[in-house]
């Protein structure tokens, strides 16, 4: 299956700092370097145009509407039979993605990979933010299962809301369960959701918010590999450029990309 590849210009929502809407234009520099390799690990070639398509960023206003549109220019990605990879922005773009992908895959099984659980009921009176998209997610029934990886920036809130809404949470160090947690998952429909913070900063620092003692790429890779299922959908979220060291960052949601890519295209 082919993977259509959408830019989510939008960090209108970030609680703190702003700079994640420049992150798809860093992702392509990095992706289609020349310099680069254009192979997966498993050696699908993730650039061809057979496997991979570049849908360009959705068209946003800046409007109340914007989140409708994120919507729709991923439903129309979906609902062409492609695989949908987006490119944030900041992780609120997960929420209006996700109503695309439960629309045509009601009880979508999502995996969650990030320092924070964002499952806040209710931060800064914004219920877009992107301290909440999960939250969203799951008290409108719109994923079945949600498994988070990374975890290390919990809340007594935060641990409340993941156990009202059966939330599978697991800490860098519990990699190993979180392993099997996902391989568990079995067939059906499957999504990952990819904030880089998730990883240690000094794998990835073009990012707003530090947490150390993250998880390593290899770590987070493993995690692709072990996916079960059919992967209809991703995104790469959070990366700030103004943040980054040599595009190191630009370099790890690259890398990302291409694994995502053979992914989507050998087990659907
Ligand atoms: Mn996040
Ligand atoms: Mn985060």
């Amino acid at each position: 299956m082919r993977t259509s590849m959408l830019g989510v210009c939008w960090d209108v929502h970030s609680s703190h700092a702003h700079g994640a809407a420049l992150g798809p234009g860093a992702i392509r520099q990095a992706l289609w370097d020349e310099a680069g390799n254009r192979y997966s690990l498993s050696l699908v070639d993730a650039l061809d145009t057979s496997m991979l398509v570049d849908r360009g960023d959705v068209a946003l206003t800046g409007g109340e509407g914007d989140a409708d549109l994120i919507t729709a220019a991923a439903f129309d990605i979906l609902d062409g039979g492609d695989q949908l990879l987006a490119l944030g922005g900041d992780h609120a773009v997960t929420y209006p993605l996700i109503r695309a992908v439960a629309s045509l895959y009601p009880g979508v099984r999502i995996v969650h990979i990030d320092a924070h659980p964002d499952l806040y009921h209710d931060f800064g009176a914004d219920p877009l933010s992107h301290a909440s998209p999960f939250a969203r997610i799951m008290e409108q029934g719109l994923a079945s299962q949600l498994i988070q990886i990374g975890i290390r920036a919990d809340t007594p809130h935060l641990r409340e809301q993941a156990q009202r809404f059966g939330v599978q949470s697991f800490s860098p160090d519990q990699i190993g369960r979180a392993l099997a947690a996902v391989a568990a998952l079995g067939d059906g429909p499957v999504y990952l959701s990819f904030d880089l913070d998730g990883l240690d900063p000094a794998f990835a620092p073009g990012v707003n918010h530090y947490e150390p003692g993250g998880l390593t790429v290899r770590e987070a890779l493993s995690v692709i590999h072990a996916l079960p299922g059919r992967l209809v959908g991703a995104d790469i979220v959070e990366l700030v450029p103004g943040r980054d060291l040599q595009n190191a960052t630009a370099k790890v949601a690259a890398r990302l990309v291409k694994e995502l890519v053979a992914r989507m295209a050998l087990r659907d």
